[in-house]
């Protein structure tokens, strides 16, 4: 059995932390959100009220933070991470950030005598839940390899992408590809619907021809399709439209430092940003079939 010290129980780290809790595991638990932290104390996470105390006694500490920034903070303040763990504890990032911040989280956590991964996921809230998320990890092999062990419980597939940071640039990647693949599901379930189809069964002829993709699939923006879908909820997030901005931003900077070009990346940065003017950043970022619709509705 393992002692988790986690950081950040928002949407994915809920569920994740549920499924350690339902593996035998113990999890410490913090967030700065008391609703985030009582579901998770409803899933058996011990909640604690600060870095120290959950990082104490603790074999590996995760983060699932939402940017960089809150990374940094978390790990770099007077009272945080790097500050308050003993160097036992293998720290794992798995927050979407920028290459630089995760190349700074290996650089001081090694300075300071600490082994860190980087280890951000796919999958999504549904993936979350059912414990089948796809890891990528970027670290040293001696890390990586015991990241591994403690990734098990929540993960359906995880990969060695390679040394530091490569973890979080097969993340940057996969999620520009998700994004771009999300405006297509949008434009394609709104020009089928004006074009006469049954949703539904336009909805299977794309899963079985080459329109399918992980968001046709998981996060097709039209009600009653597919369950997993924030359209059945009105568009309460499970992927908040500022994170999905952030992603694509994190590809565009990353196109920008490589001389790659990235057009159906900037497409879809312009979606989101528009989300974020009209005040819904914090909707599902499927909500961007709106802009695909004649009426501006979904
Ligand atoms: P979220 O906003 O739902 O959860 C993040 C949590 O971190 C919040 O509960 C917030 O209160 C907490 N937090 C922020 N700063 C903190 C601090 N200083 N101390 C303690 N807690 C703090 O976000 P999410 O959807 O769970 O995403 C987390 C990360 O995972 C992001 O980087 C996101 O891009 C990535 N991700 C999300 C999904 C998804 O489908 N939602 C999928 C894969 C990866």
């Amino acid at each position: 059995m393992t002692t988790y010290g986690w950081i950040g129980l928002g949407n994915m780290g809920g569920p994740m932390t549920a499924n350690l809790v339902a593996a035998g595991h113990t999890v410490r638990g913090f967030d700065l959100d008391a609703g985030a932290a009582a579901e998770a104390a409803a899933r058996g996470v011990d909640i604690v009220g600060s870095i120290a105390e959950t990082v104490a006694g603790a074999d590996v500490v995760f983060t699932m933070l939402p940017k960089g920034e809150h990374v940094r903070a978390v790990y770099g303040g007077e009272d945080g991470i790097w500050a308050t763990a003993d160097t036992r504890a293998l720290l794992v990032d798995s927050s979407t950030v920028d290459i630089e911040t995760s190349q700074h989280c290996h650089d001081t956590s090694a300075a300071r005598g600490f082994r860190f991964v980087d280890a951000p996921v796919s999958g999504g809230v549904s993936g979350a839940e059912t414990a089948t998320l796809a890891f990528m990890v970027g670290g040293s092999p001696e890390a990586s390899e015991e990241a591994v062990g403690h990734i098990e419980p929540m993960a359906g597939r995880t990969i060695v992408a390679g040394g530091e940071t490569t973890g979080i640039a097969a993340k940057i990647c996969n999620n520009m590809m998700l994004f771009i693949n999300l405006m297509a599901a949008s434009e394609g379930s709104q020009l089928a619907d004006r074009l006469g189809l049954d949703p539904q069964v336009f909805w299977e002829i794309a899963s079985v021809s080459s329109g399918h993709s992980w968001a046709q699939q998981t996060w097709y923006p039209m009600p009653g399709i597919v369950d997993s879908a924030a359209s059945n909820r009105n568009y309460d997030a499970t992927f908040r439209a500022d994170l999905a901005r952030k992603d694509v931003t994190l590809a565009l900077d990353a196109g920008v430092l490589t001389g790659v070009s990235l057009e159906a990346a900037r497409l879809a940065q312009r979606q989101f940003d528009r989300l974020i003017d009209e005040g819904l950043a914090d909707k599902d970022c499927s909500l961007i079939v709106k802009y695909a619709s004649p009426d501006g509705g979904a």
